[in-house]
C-alpha cells in the first residue's frame, strides 16, 4: 500500500468539474474546532457568500454537510408531511428522484410528465395544479443535468404561488452557471451542490428556506422522519446571531473549500461567470455543428453548461470515452437513463468552463472520432471554435 496519487484529469463530465487550485489550496489549511470563534466569524461569512451566490436575503441559508442529494433531502423531509399532495414536474432524472423523496415522506406525489430533453411545460403545471387544489408542493428541476435543458422557474414558481403552493427547486446544477434569483422569482426552498458550476469538491449542498417555508417546518404536525436533516435541529447550529449549539460536527476543511469557491465566485461576479458559461457554450456548440454533431435539446433551452451531444450512429459510445480518458485525459459525461448510449454531456462547468478546455475537449472528440472511422468532418472543429473564442485574431 502506498499513498493514493490520483491521475491528472480534465473534468468536463456532468460534475465533478475542475477544481480551482485556490480551492485546494484552502481544504489544507489547518483544522480547527467547529465551535471554534475564527471558524464561527468564517461561517458567518459563508452566509453572505450564499445569499450573494443564491440572491437572497433568506435568513436560512446554509450549506447542508452532505452532497446534492442530501440537500434535496433536506427540503423534501423538512416541507413534505405524510398525507400532502405534491406536484413533481419531471423531465429527466432527477425530478424522478423527487417522486421518490415525496413518497418516502409519505406523501402522495402527482406527476407533470414532459419529454426528456424538453423544458418543463408551464400550462401542463397549470392544468395540473388546477385538477387537484389540495396540492401544496410543487417541486422541479431548474437544471436537469441529465438531458442538459433549463425550465423557466420564474414562471412554475408563479403558477405554484397563484394555486397557494410552495416551491422547492433543484438548482444543483443551475448555481453559478446560469441566472437563478431565489427572491426575485420568489423560491420557498432550493439546494445546490458544490461539485458542479461552484467547481469546489463534492459532498455538500447549499439550502435556502423563505420565511413562508420556514414558517411551515416550525408548524408542522409530524416530527420531521430524519434527526439529521431536521432545520429545526439544524438552525441552531447555523441560525443567525444564535447560540451556536453542537448538533454534528461540521466537515470544516470541506467548509474551507466552499467558503474559497464563493469567494471567487464573488470576485468574478455572479453576471459575469453566467456571461463567461454563454460564451465558452457558443464557442463548443460552433466545434461540435462544424464537425456534424447534433446538439438533443432545442437552442431557447440549452444550458450552456452541460451539452447532450448525440452520439453519432455505429459509434461506441464507452469506447470513445475510454479513449478521451486514457490518451487526454480527459473525461465527458454518459447519458442517464433512456439517454444511455445515446448522448454524451459534455459540461462546461465553473473552473472547466475555459477556452483551453473547449479546444481541447474539440480536438480530442475530432481525432478519437476520425480514427475510429465515425462519419464526422473532421479538421474543422476547433478552427470554428477559435472563432468565437478570439474573433479578432
Ligand atoms: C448532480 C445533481 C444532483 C445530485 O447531487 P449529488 O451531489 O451528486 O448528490 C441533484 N440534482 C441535479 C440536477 C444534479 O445535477
Amino acid at each position: 500500500m502506498k499513498s493514493f496519487h490520483p491521475p491528472r484529469r480534465t473534468l468536463m463530465g456532468p460534475g465533478p468539474s475542475d477544481v480551482n487550485p485556490r480551492i485546494l489550496e484552502a481544504l489544507s489549511r489547518p483544522t480547527i474546532g467547529h465551535l471554534d470563534p475564527a471558524f464561527i466569524a468564517m461561517m458567518d461569512d459563508m452566509k453572505d457568500l450564499l445569499q450573494y451566490a443564491l440572491q437572497t436575503r433568506n435568513a436560512i441559508t446554509m450549506p447542508v454537510s452532505a452532497p446534492g442529494s442530501a440537500g434535496m433531502e433536506t427540503c423534501f423531509v423538512n416541507l413534505v408531511e405524510p398525507g400532502d399532495k405534491v406536484v413533481v414536474c419531471q423531465n429527466g432524472v432527477f425530478g424522478g428522484r423527487m417522486k421518490e423523496n415525496v413518497e418516502r415522506c409519505g406523501a402522495e406525489a402527482v406527476m407533470v410528465q414532459d419529454t426528456w430533453g424538453a423544458a418543463v411545460d408551464a400550462n401542463k403545471l397549470e392544468d395540473t395544479l388546477k385538477a387537484h387544489p389540495d396540492a401544496k408542493i410543487v417541486a422541479f428541476v431548474h437544471a436537469e443535468t441529465s438531458t442538459g435543458v433549463c425550465s423557466d422557474v420564474k414562471t412554475l414558481v408563479e403558477i405554484a404561488r397563484r394555486h397557494d403552493c410552495l416551491t422547492i427547486v433543484d438548482a444543483v446544477t443551475s448555481l453559478g452557471g446560469i441566472p437563478l434569483h431565489v427572491d426575485d422569482w420568489r423560491i420557498d426552498a432550493i439546494y445546490s451542490g458544490t461539485q458542479k458550476c461552484l467547481s469546489c469538491t463534492p459532498g455538500l449542498s447549499p439550502v435556502s428556506f423563505s420565511e413562508a417555508a420556514v414558517e411551515k417546518i416550525r408548524n408542522r404536525k409530524h416530527p420531521v422522519q430524519s434527526w439529521f436533516m431536521d432545520l429545526n435541529l439544524v438552525m441552531g447550529y447555523w441560525g443567525s446571531g444564535g447560540k451556536r449549539a453542537y448538533h454534528h460536527t461540521a466537515p470544516i476543511n470541506a467548509l474551507y473549500g466552499l467558503h474559497e469557491a464563493l469567494l471567487i465566485l464573488k470576485e468574478e461576479g455572479l453576471e459575469q461567470a453566467w456571461a463567461r458559461h454563454e460564451h465558452h457554450y457558443r464557442a463548443l456548440k460552433a466545434g461540435i455543428e462544424a464537425m456534424g454533431l447534433s446538439y438533443v435539446v432545442e437552442e431557447s433551452v440549452r444550458l450552456p453548461q452541460l451539452n447532450a451531444i448525440r452520439i453519432p450512429a455505429g459509434v461506441d459510445d464507452a469506447t470513445v470515452r475510454r479513449q478521451l480518458l486514457e490518451q487526454y485525459q480527459l473525461e465527458i459525461g454518459a447519458g442517464l437513463g433512456e439517454m444511455a448510449g445515446k448522448v454524451w454531456r459534455i459540461g462546461l462547468m465553473g473552473h472547466a468552463c475555459n477556452a483551453r478546455n473547449v479546444l481541447t475537449c474539440l480536438g480530442a472528440l475530432d481525432d478519437v472520432l476520425s480514427r475510429l472511422g465515425a462519419p464526422i468532418d473532421s479538421g474543422k472543429a476547433v478552427a470554428a471554435a477559435s472563432k468565437v473564442l478570439f474573433p479578432q485574431s
